[in-house]
């Protein structure tokens, strides 16, 4: 294609067969700027068995000393943000300020869940509403080794989060990050081994998808998946075999709702930076737009205004919009547009490759759609903002819903009230009232999607308790009989008492009849 070779594709031509040490390049500019090695199943075994060994004493240590522990990563971390900014600048090819985005969600969470990992985890009471004799509560214990398999987009987000998850909940975590950018998370880790913390307990194994594959069969307790739909079903299908549970954190095509009454300047630039930051790699970028016809055609030439003001290019520059990570998502860009012009959308900024090196794609919206094109009902993970008019709020919810994603919404409106309302409509995992993107980045509310957007959720309570084994434990609270009288042996006399008693508090009537008819 003329692009920047990446990671992937230098590795499948060695005379067809798979190298050991997967080259990642800079996607801005071609250049090699590091290898990492391709383990086996039996390396990824043995760092399972090493993790598991660390977590046993890790697991031991009282949560405020893993608190105190990850602080210690986190100070460091931030200490040497500068160095990872560089290397995930260079090996993503986003702008910097990008880059500093991810230190700053990465810092927050590990602050946020060394913070509250103790009350999150704390054991819960359960108020027992007949058995009132007994004491119930739940306590969670740690799982043992977590899994992690992740996508190429947020390298180092994906490291520290699924890290600080699960290293807070007692486990050991080992991390497969994608082939495509294996080198952000290998210093990450490198930071963490400096920080003085148990080596074996968080682990990057890299490699390809068969290093991922022979993760979920190396006798992990957990698996986290980020990736796209169509491994994650085949990543399910494996859990299910091994019985290993696991959270599918997978794509989205998130519909972005413009009501008649929205402040259309704030509309405007929340669908530029929402569709276009990392390039539109994010699942949960604004992938549609359903604009109310009252506004459309203002919304429609103020986002064409801002996207034709960003400035794309090297990051090493001052830019905008950086460079692609992976190559293929060009060519579902250009597949997607081509689709979308053959069926009377227009092109109102972009739409191709802009001339010289790297590998880049211009920010492209598109105005006129509808949902017969694949721009408005398949994920585009891409710099392309499609925008469709709708005759009212009640269109655009419907069309929202006629997705088989649904992890992200967002509704924009002046009405809070209204907002809300149709925010609640929306199927999808998280929706947004007059903002984008944010959600994601706060550690206390769950992330996740429903239908093929996955599976589970990470983040907030959900997230961190998923991590663990919800265990039961129910007490006698009082002296107790030598028999209960549903034990053995069974007699006419047990089994008319446990009938009246079913009637006196399940049947039909007042309570009041149903004792009066006992007798
Ligand atoms: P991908 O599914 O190709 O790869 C994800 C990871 O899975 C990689 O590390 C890969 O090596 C590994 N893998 C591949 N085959 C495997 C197998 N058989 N068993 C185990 N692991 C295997 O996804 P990608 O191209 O890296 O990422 C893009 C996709 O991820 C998009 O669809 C995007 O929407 C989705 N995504 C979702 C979220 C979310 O939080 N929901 C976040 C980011 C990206």
């Amino acid at each position: 294609m003329g692009m920047v070779a990446t990671a992937v594709a230098a590795s499948a031509t060695e005379g067809g067969k798979q190298r050991n040490v997967i080259t990642s390049y800079a996607p801005a500019t071609g250049e090699a700027i590091g290898e990492a090695p391709v383990l086996s199943a039996e390396e990824v075994r043995a760092a399972v068995r090493r993790a598991r060994a660390a977590q046993e004493s890790w697991a031991l240590l009282p949560i405020e000393e893993r608190a105190e522990r990850i602080l210690r990563w986190r100070d460091l971390f931030v200490e040497r943000a500068e160095e990872l900014i560089d290397l995930l600048s260079r090996e993503c090819g986003k702008p910097r300020s990008e880059a500093l985005i991810e230190i700053t969600v990465a810092a927050d969470f590990m602050t946020y869940f060394a913070k509250h990992a103790k009350d999150i985890l704390a054991p819960r009471e359960i108020e027992l509403h007949l058995a009132k004799y007994r004491r119930s509560y739940v306590h969670y214990a740690p799982r043992g080794v977590i899994g992690s398999i992740a996508a190429w987009n947020f390298p180092l987000i994906y490291t520290v989060s699924d890290g600080v998850q699960a290293l807070m909940a007692g486990n050991a975590c080992v991390t497969k990050p994608s082939e495509a950018t294996p080198l952000v998370p290998m210093r990450v880790k490198e930071i963490y081994d400096a920080a003085g913390l148990p080596e074996d307990l968080l682990q990057v194994i890299t490699g390809y998808g068969a290093t991922g594959a022979a993760l979920i069969e190396s006798g992990v307790d957990m698996v986290v998946f980020t990736g796209a739909v169509s491994t994650g079903r085949k990543v399910a299908e494996e859990c299910a075999r091994q019985l290993v549970p696991c959270t599918l954190e997978l794509g989205g095509k998130a519909p972005f709702i413009v009501c008649a009454d929205a402040d259309l300047e704030r509309a405007a630039r929340a669908i530029v930076w929402g569709g276009f930051c990392n390039v539109g790699q994010v699942c949960i970028s604004v992938e549609r737009v359903y604009a109310h016809e009252a506004v459309y055609d203002r919304l429609c030439d103020r986002v064409t205004e801002l996207t034709q003001s960003l400035r794309v290019g090297d990051p090493a520059g001052e830019v905008d919009v950086g460079a692609i990570i992976f190559p293929r998502q060009i060519e579902v860009a250009e597949k997607h547009i081509a689709d979308a012009l053959a069926k009377g959308a227009e092109l109102r900024a972009g739409g191709r490759r802009p001339d010289g090196p790297g590998q880049f794609f211009q920010p492209t919206v598109l105005t006129g759609c509808t949902h017969d094109m694949t721009v408005m009902r398949e994920e585009i993970f891409g710099p392309i903002v499609p925008i469709m008019r709708v005759r009212d709020d009640e269109e655009a919810v419907r069309l929202a819903n006629e997705s088989h994603l649904g992890l992200m919404g967002y509704v924009f409106t002046k009405d809070r009230e209204k907002g809300r309302r149709l925010a609640e409509r929306v199927r999808a995992g998280t929706v947004m009232v007059n903002d984008v993107i944010l959600a994601y980045a706060m550690p206390e509310t769950p992330f996740g999607g429903v239908r093929d957007s996955g599976m589970g959720r990470i983040h907030g309570e959900e997230g961190l308790r998923s991590m663990c084994e919800v265990r039961h434990v129910n007490v006698d609270r009082v002296a107790l009989l030598a028999r209960e009288p549903i034990w053995y042996p069974y007699s006419d006399a047990s089994y008319k008492v446990l009938l009246k008693a079913t009637r006196v508090l399940f049947g039909g009537g007042s309570i009041m009849q149903r004792v009066l008819d006992l007798f």
